[in-house]
């Protein structure tokens, strides 16, 4: 069976739109849970109803044993109850029809939206008097019977009960159980029931469309042909008309009062989205929701009583009556097969019209009136069933293994042999000749239920009073005498009790007061708020079809609760209902029913694992070891749902909703509800990160003592997956998480989660899609979209390589220089010179700043317009003005001349002239940075400019003396890799390629470099550009370091390379010192006296791999040594986890790097 949303309407709502708290939740939506959401929604109460089945209308009830198969649920104790308990599991807990295994009896009810109302066979008879004046119900009733008439009449205005029609067609099976009325003599007592079936076409009072009855006699498996009466007809849908918002699949588990307020919270296990796959945790870690007044339960008499003592089990006071006094109504399901009367008694879906079933029920002996019965409690009725089209393959077989069905006539024999071969409609068949009955009568009510752990278990001690059975027994045999043999079943269809109101109005003789309020415990003391409404309530045996008992009370209880809190209902008519549309009085401004898209795709996933409460470890990894010491542990239980497969893999998003629960027993004592809105992006760009994508996790959480966290977390993806199955699998599992409070800033703990293999083979099995026509679709586009994402990462290496990006996308406003220059060096050189003015309001500093850049690049390493708050930004901000020459290597045409890092000494001499110049002769700070800083050094021992220029200098990376990084080193030894480039390509290296160029072997460079060592994995990428510079300069950042925007530009900010500038530099780095164009040291003591008596900060990445971090140990030693230490004029620093050009373009330089560089600028103008 497939539910079409097209053609059925969904009065429930998915449980992702569920608000925390209602003023009234109701649990169950049988005729108690109905009468009271219909109720409190007309006394304009906001109302939950959480309902365990599903949502199914007619036209989606099982008609055949396949399918009705796969709807079975099996629970509760195939053992002794004296002996070991036999736990029994088969089927789902939502399935539609549920069979209890009890000891002594068993119950069958049925779970949906509906509740047992959708399975029953409609029969609408009051209690008779002498019953509701049993010694065992509340004096309010006991002592005025008649008190129940009004909402009997009530209850009948809603259901529309009515006998079956005298102008509809003879029923053999009525006309069987009138002729054996007859018989036995009770022919004044047989008529035709009051019962809950359309025999017309035409709107209810609710204002449904119903449908005349076809006489298809499945109502006990459900009806397809729209005639039921069921609530899911009449009070349901009036309260969904009147704003009540219908929850399905919602297994509540137990109610607790809410410490913080008059109201209670409702714990339930949701069993959607898959979220029961995860056995061990589906129990434990429950969803919830508040009602603010009040909680009805009307789960049933089992479920209710249930709910009871585990609510009980969880601290919530009661009688310790509940639990006790269930009843099952004295039912004996007896069937007389292979009669000799045809009976007709086999449902079928398709009717023939003339000769029909019938509806399940429809004649009853009806023998508790005082004249046939002057004991009340000998009362009984007898009604004929119908047995379900679903049934009848099996009914044969079934019947036939019980030895009184065996009957050896030649007559019986030919019967049997024709159903058996015919099938149970073959006429005359010994199917067709069987009659089913049902009698409701008075048992001892002594039937208890019990809490084993988790579990709750049916006992009933003796089915009825032994002599009342088997006189009920005789009375079967002398109905069936004349057409044949009985046989019973032990099965209950009408169960009663387990919290029933008390006799005397305390907790004493009774679970609940005369309105259905649960007592404290055994005194008159009640819990105001929780009521029962539902067959729990029935204090004895009724000895007839209990539901228009259970339905007036439920509806008196709601009445005398609304009259206690001065409520008032609004009885205007609905009017015909459009189910198909919205509710008329819906207040929730987003309003969906449960119809799940077609193309909608989801799935259940928990992880778990340890959060640090605090802000003060930045680290998740140490954070969740910390959090694990403490015993912090967290668990994300949730629901990922894309209304639509297409759009998540589509849309610019990639946006899921989320559903379900955080548990933190550091944040909270319960699971916290992850509120509407909570969503997951699946690979998103990750703006922060050089090259990767991320899964984002935003969640607001609530707790049940109503603190709001936010969970903002994200799973990782980037180089470092490359051909790394298990970085793969670490990557796609860890959940970098971080709760917040509310505000969005304050940090409350970090940690880490994982999946667990177990819990990643679980969630596969939740995988679901809704597609109608193809259901694998969705769920094939989602996986191999998953795949595609994570091989795009695995698969790095290989994967289509970035050519840069030259557009300005994603580029942050940053203010412009406010003026450039040209500038002409003595050897003739031009170079540009930007100028940057302090910025408004900043201290007025007594030196201007020169920041110097290395070679192929320009200003933009220090006013990188990728990151928040960059170099310039910085120092203009402290109040500096900002001096940025590009000198002649840099990203300029005249760096394809090949001048060398010595020539360039005279651009630096140049841009000090134009500072002190435009600064009226001030002395300068100076920042520069790699080659730049190596010229610089250059033109001071060179004596192209006097140390007394200088207020303090900071070099970055090098200075005079240079030690190459590994990688650079080894490449450094020999000139062949210049020489070789320069034979093929010419002297310039391009920084920058495209896809068709500039050539050929520019092209097969691109391919080769995708190999080219980066050292650890995490810093592969398939940028060009930064393979390109790798290659020349060796890994020039961490890539951690760069945003995404910063490592896609990178083609803005470079250039390329001269191969002679190239060879100097390795010249001069093999040999470790600044040499000149002729190879001679510039290091000469002669030429070192020109750098004494100027304040000098040496400044390096920890990680840098162009130039080892030693290259600025070994300046700062060597001034020290030369100069001596005692003025303390020199200073080295380090920052770690940063390399060579991230130092100064890195996204947290801000935070890690330009302030330690403002401190040293501060020294130097120290005087
Ligand atoms: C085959 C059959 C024929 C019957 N014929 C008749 C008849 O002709 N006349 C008559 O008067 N009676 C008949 N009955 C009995 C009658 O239908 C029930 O007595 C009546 O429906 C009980 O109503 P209720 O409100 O107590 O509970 P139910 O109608 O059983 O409703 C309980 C609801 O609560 C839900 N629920 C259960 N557990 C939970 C949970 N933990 N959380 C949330 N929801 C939960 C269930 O899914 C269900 O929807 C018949 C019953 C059966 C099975």
């Amino acid at each position: 069976m497939k539910l079409d949303e097209k053609k059925f309407p969904r009065l429930s709502r998915p449980v992702s739109m569920m608000e925390p708290e209602y003023d009234v939740v109701v649990v169950g939506s049988g005729y108690g849970g109905g009468v009271a959401a219909s109720r409190m929604a007309r006394a304009g109460k906001s109302v939950a109803v959480l309902e365990l089945g599903k949502e199914r209308w007619p036209g989606e009830f099982p008609s055949d044993l396949k399918t009705a198969a796969t709807e079975v649920h099996i629970s509760g104790n195939a053992g002794k109850f004296s002996g070991p308990l036999e736990d029994v599991q088969f089927g789902k807990s939502t399935g539609l029809y549920h069979l209890i295994l009890g000891e002594g009896q068993n119950a069958f009810v049925g779970n949906g939206l509906g509740g047992t109302s959708l399975l029953n066979a409609n029969i609408f008879l009051h209690a008779d008097k002498r019953t509701l004046q049993l010694s065992e119900w509340p004096a309010e009733i006991r002592q005025d019977p008649a008190c129940l008439d009004p909402y009997y009449a009530r209850a009948a205005e809603m259901l529309q009960p009515t006998p079956y029609p005298q102008d509809y067609p003879a029923l053999k099976k009525l006309q069987v159980l009138e002729k054996q009325a007859e018989l036995l003599g009770f022919k004044h007592n047989f008529y035709r029931p009051p019962q809950t079936t359309f025999f017309h076409e035409g709107l209810n009072n609710a204002g449904v469309q119903m449908h005349a009855s076809t006489g298809s006699g499945q109502d006990c498996t459900g009806i397809n042909d729209g005639s039921k009466h069921s609530t899911l007809m009449n009070y349901l849908p009036d309260a969904w008309n009147r704003g009540a918002e219908i929850f399905c699949e919602c297994e509540v588990r137990y109610v607790r009062k809410d410490p913080n307020s008059s109201g209670y919270i409702v714990f339930f296990a949701w069993h959607g989205d898959g979220r029961d796959a995860f056995k061990d945790d589906f129990y434990s870690t429950l969803m919830w929701v508040r009602a603010k007044e009040l909680c009805f339960l009307g789960a049933g008499a089992l479920a209710t009583t249930e709910i009871l003592l585990r609510s009980k089990a969880h601290g919530l006071q009661m009688s310790r009556l509940v639990g006790q006094k269930v009843s099952g109504n004295g039912d004996i399901l007896a069937f007389g097969y292979n009669t000799d009367d045809i009976v007709n008694g086999i449902g079928s879906e398709h009717p023939s019209p003339s000769n029909p079933c019938g509806p399940t029920i429809t004649g009853v002996i009806d023998n508790r009136g005082p004249e046939t019965s002057p004991n009340v409690l000998d009362g009984y009725v007898i009604e004929e069933g119908a047995v379900p089209q679903a049934i009848a393959p099996l009914f044969q077989t079934m019947l036939e293994a019980l030895p009184a069905a065996r009957k050896y006539s030649p007559r019986h024999i030919i019967s049997a042999l024709q159903s058996r071969f015919g099938g149970a409609y073959a006429k005359s068949g010994s199917i067709q000749r069987t009659q089913t009955y049902l009698i409701m009568s008075h048992d001892s009510n002594e039937g208890l239920i019990t809490m084993q752990g988790d579990k709750s278990y049916l006992q009933f001690l003796g089915v009825g009073r032994t002599e009342h059975v088997s006189k009920l027994n005789q009375v079967l045999t002398n109905a069936t005498g004349a057409v044949g043999g009985t046989m019973q079943e032990e099965i209950t269809v009408h169960p009663l009790g387990g919290a029933i109101l008390s006799s005397d109005g305390t907790g004493r003789n009774g679970g609940t007061n005369h309105m259905g309020q649960v007592f404290v415990g055994d005194g008159e003391e009640v819990h105001e708020g929780i009521i029962c409404v539902d067959g729990s309530v029935v204090p004895t045996a009724l000895g007839v079809n209990p539901f228009a008992t259970i339905t007036a009370l439920a509806e008196r209880s709601v009445d005398q609760i609304a009259k206690q809190r001065g409520m008032t209902f609004d009885e205007s008519k609905n009017g015909r209902l459009d189910l198909f549309g919205r509710p008329k009085f819906s207040s929730s401004l987003t309003y969906a029913s449960s119809v799940v898209p077609e193309g909608a795709f989801y799935f259940t996933e928990i992880m778990g694992g340890h959060i640090h409460i605090g802000d003060d470890i930045s680290d998740y990894v140490l954070a969740a070891s910390a959090g694990k010491g403490a015993a912090s542990a967290m668990e994300v239980y949730v629901g990922v749902t894309a209304a639509s497969t297409d759009d998540l893999i589509k849309g610019p998003d990639h946006l899921c909703s989320v559903t379900g629960t955080v548990s933190c027993g550091a944040l909270s004592p319960d699971p916290m509800l992850v509120l509407r809105g909570g969503r997951v992006q699946f690979f998103t760009i990750d703006e922060d990160v050089s090259d990767g994508a991320r899964l984002i996790y935003d969640l607001t959480l609530l707790s049940t003592s109503g603190e709001t966290y936010l969970l903002k977390a994200y799973k990782q993806l980037d180089s470092s997956l490359a051909f790394s199955p298990v970085a793969v699998w670490r990557a796609t599992t860890a959940l970098y998480t971080t709760i917040l409070r509310a505000d969005g800033k304050t940090v409350v703990g970090r940690g880490r989660l994982r999946l667990s293999w177990r819990n990643f083979a679980e969630e596969l099995l939740t995988l679901r899609a809704s597609d109608k026509v193809l259901s694998v679709r969705p769920l094939f586009q989602f996986t191999s979209f998953f795949a595609r994402a994570v091989a795009s990462f695995f698969l790095a290496p290989l994967s289509r390589l970035e050519y840069p990006d030259l557009s300005h996308s994603g580029y942050l406003t940053k203010t412009p220089p406010a003026r450039t220059s040209i500038l002409t060096a003595r050897d003739g050189v031009q170079i540009q010179i930007k100028v940057w003015d302090p910025l408004k309001g900043a201290k007025q500093r007594k030196y201007p700043l020169l920041m110097i850049p290395g070679a192929s690049v320009d200003d933009s390493i220090f006013s990188l317009p990728t990151i928040p708050e960059n170099a310039v930004e910085y120092f203009t901000g402290q109040g500096y003005t900002v001096y940025i020459p590009t000198l002649r290597y840099g990203r300029t045409r005249t760096a394809m001349k090949g001048d060398t890092a010595f020539d360039a000494r005279l651009d630096v001499e140049a841009a000090f002239k134009y500072v002190r110049e435009e600064e009226s002769g001030k002395k300068v700070l100076v920042i520069c940075h790699c080659v730049g800083s190596m010229s610089t050094s250059m033109a001071l021992l060179d004596g192209n400019i006097p140390v007394d220029w200088i207020q303090g200098l900071l070099a970055s990376q090098i200075f005079f003396k240079q030690r190459f990084g590994k990688f650079n080193g080894i490449k450094a030894n020999t000139s062949i890799l210049p020489n070789v480039y320069k034979f093929f390509a010419g002297p310039w290296y391009p920084i920058i390629s495209t896809p068709t160029g500039p050539s050929l072997f520019q092209f097969l460079i691109d391919q080769v470099l995708r190999f080219y060592p980066v050292g650890s994995r995490a810093e592969h990428c398939t940028s060009t550009v930064c393979h390109r510079c790798s290659l020349i300069f060796g890994r020039l950042w961490n890539h951690d370091n760069l945003t995404h925007a910063t490592h896609a530009h990178l083609g803005n900010f470079f250039g390329g390379i001269h191969m002679g500038m190239l060879t100097h530099l390795m010249r001069t780095g093999h040999v470790g010192q600044d040499l000149d164009d002729a190879e001679r040291d510039l290091l000469t003591d002669e030429n070192v006296k020109r750098l004494g008596g100027v304040k000098m900060t040496f400044v390096s990445g920890g990680d840098n791999v162009v130039f080892s971090p030693v290259s600025t140990s070994l300046c700062y030693d060597f001034m020290r040594e030369r100069f001596g230490d005692a003025n303390g004029l020199y200073r080295r620093v380090v920052a770690e986890g940063y390399g060579h050009l991230d130092f100064w373009m890195g996204k947290k330089s801000r935070v890690d790097v330009y302030p330690v560089c403002l401190e040293n600028l501060e020294w130097f103008e120290e005087e």
